[in-house]
């Protein structure tokens, strides 16, 4: 084989490796119950092209066969299937965010509670710190047109999560494993933070306490550890 031949096999592969890690993801997700019949994650495989789910697909019984590959404009480049409505969410964070390769998009029950009734978001668990402080899109409205994923990208910044109140919440990642982590994480800290507060006024971390948690648990090992517990309860 020829390094030209080789290389390109090398691409091949990698390409259904990420297709692969994009269909273990939302699995996952749905396994644990923070994506349903809607949710949508992406990831960037050029400047221009995006990996990302079908929107009519069964998230349960996902498999690469319900990938497409889109441009920055929403076409579908390669794939059977139209990618979500909220395609443009994807979109609009790329355009603006280079060092983003992985998006998570999703209606996950409790981070959505704390938004219904303009409670913040506070960091209540290690974990959970890692996204705090969490922007708030001030809109319930659909990600489908690019005036709102213009608003999204920009209620987002340069943080690696934001919630959307009474409608969901974005994480993004240099990789998908990243993205995936911290939408554990942020449901998670929003679940103990909601249930706490059905019995007192929850403990937020201080600044001092959630920089030790960022120096700690901001690490790739402990990112593909999580990645990995989840990923060994899928069939
Ligand atoms: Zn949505």
């Amino acid at each position: 084989m020829t390094p030209v031949e080789l290389k390109q096999r090398e691409d091949i592969v990698s390409l259904a490796e990420l297709k692969q890690q994009l269909v273990d993801c939302i699995r996952m997700l749905e396994q644990s119950d923070i994506i349903d019949y809607n949710g949508h994650c992406s990831i960037r495989i050029a400047v221009n092209r995006i990996l990302i789910n079908v929107g009519s697909c069964q998230r349960s019984k996902l498999t690469i066969d319900d990938i497409v590959t889109i441009d920055l404009e929403g076409n579908v480049v390669e794939g059977k299937g139209n990618p979500p409505l909220e395609r443009h969410l994807h979109m609009g964070i790329y355009r603006v965010r280079a060092d983003v390769r992985a998006i998570v998009h999703a209606h996950p029950k409790w981070s959505t509670f704390l938004t219904m009734v303009g409670a913040p978001y506070q960091p209540v668990y290690a974990q959970g710190s890692l996204v705090h402080p969490l922007p708030l899109l001030d809109s319930p409205n659909s990600i489908n047109n690019r005036e709102m994923a213009d608003r999204l990208a920009a209620t987002l910044g340069d943080r690696p999560a934001a919630l959307m109140k009474s409608h969901g919440a974005v994480t993004v990642g240099r990789d998908i494993v990243e993205a995936f982590v911290l939408a554990n994480y942020m449901e998670e800290n929003s679940y103990r933070q909601y249930m706490a507060m059905q019995i007192g006024k929850p403990y937020a971390f201080s600044e001092h306490e959630i920089a030790l948690c960022r120096e700690k648990l901001w690490n790739a090992n402990l990112f593909k550890r999580t990645w990995d517990h989840f990923r060994a309860k899928l069939d």
